[in-house]
């Protein structure tokens, strides 16, 4: 094993935004050569953990994270095309683009990921996706370095198709030339539209919207928010969040969408990636 990498048995709650999450042994990675090592059993990729579900008993597969050398916000020009690390987080690189007057990402305000997880999810809103600048990615493929066009990757609603067991190491976006003022200008609308989501621990919408419905509208409409199984509980500001009020177990979190999912009528797609509770439980 590479000197640099660490690879020890580490509690994952602490890694995602929803705070929940046992045990894996967890492989930091600093270098490509680190992640082909890293990645040569089985594994799975964490972003920020903004889209995680992980079972109390943690996985059994390796955790591997890219480590800071992935991370190119300090490096962001701007300037036509540019590649970025995947572990590059959104939020600063939407503030970055902005101050440099450029268009393109106000539709990310907000999401607290990193650009590899925002990839693989399309992370979005309704004013944009990360699909409208994304032009192609570099991934590690069993041990080879690949690129792949974002066409490749049929970016959809929440959704991409990227081979598994790839992991996006770096990504090219294009950008469009504008003033700070004007990004600023879009960037307080997508703010103000954002207001009314829970400050507290969550991952963010817990289900996808159905074709043309919104999760969230369906959930108050039955009357689910304040809903709790112990310390997890349907947000009270927004139906399709589901908040940790301070010692939820993954367990208590699965009971409570079992319950939404009982109550509304319209089926609910998980928008979550659920991570060491088998095969049958990822939809
Ligand atoms: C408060 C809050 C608000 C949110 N608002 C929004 C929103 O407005 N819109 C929205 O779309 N989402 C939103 N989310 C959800 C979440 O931020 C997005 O889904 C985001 O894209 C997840 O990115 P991540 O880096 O956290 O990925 P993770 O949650 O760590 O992982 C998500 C998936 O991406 C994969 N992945 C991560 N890195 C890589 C990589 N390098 N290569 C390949 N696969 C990888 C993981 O294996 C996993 O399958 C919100 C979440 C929170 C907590």
């Amino acid at each position: 094993m590479p000197e640099t990498v660490m690879a020890k048995k580490t509690r994952l709650a602490p890694f995602t935004t929803l705070k929940v999450g046992g045990e894996a042994e967890l492989w930091e990675v600093l270098s490509l050569a680190e992640l082909k090592e890293a990645s040569s059993e089985p594994f799975l990729i964490l972003g920020a953990g903004s889209n995680l579900l992980i079972s109390d008993e943690g996985v059994t597969e390796r955790v591997v994270k890219l480590g800071k050398s992935f991370n190119s916000l300090d490096d962001f020009s701007g300037q036509g095309d540019v590649w970025l690390g995947a572990a590059t987080p959104l939020p600063g690189l939407v503030r970055r683009a902005a101050s440099t007057g450029l268009s393109g990402w106000e539709g990310l305000l907000g999401i607290p990921a990193v650009l590899g997880g925002a990839i693989a999810m399309n992370a979005g809103t309704r004013f944009g996706s990360i699909a409208d600048t994304l032009k192609e990615v570099e991934l590690m493929l069993a041990g080879e370095m690949v690129r792949l066009s974002a066409d490749e990757l049929k970016l959809s609603y929440r959704h991409s198709e990227l081979p598994k067991d790839g992991v996006i190491t770096r990504a090219r976006f294009s950008l469009t030339a504008s003033t700070p003022e004007k990004v600023e200008a879009v960037l307080a609308k997508v703010d103000a539209a954002r207001k009314g989501q829970p400050k507290i621990k969550s991952a963010g919408c817990a289900f996808k919207n159905p074709e043309a419905l919104s999760a969230g509208k369906l959930i108050d409409e039955a009357g689910l928010k304040g809903l709790k199984v112990g310390d997890a509980m349907v947000s009270l500001e927004h139906g399709n969040f589901i908040v940790n009020l301070g010692q939820a177990s993954a367990t208590d979190v699965l009971k409570l969408i079992d319950m939404i999912r009982s109550r509304v009528k319209v089926p609910l797609i998980l928008e979550w990636r659920l991570w060491g509770f088998g095969e049958a439980s990822h939809a």
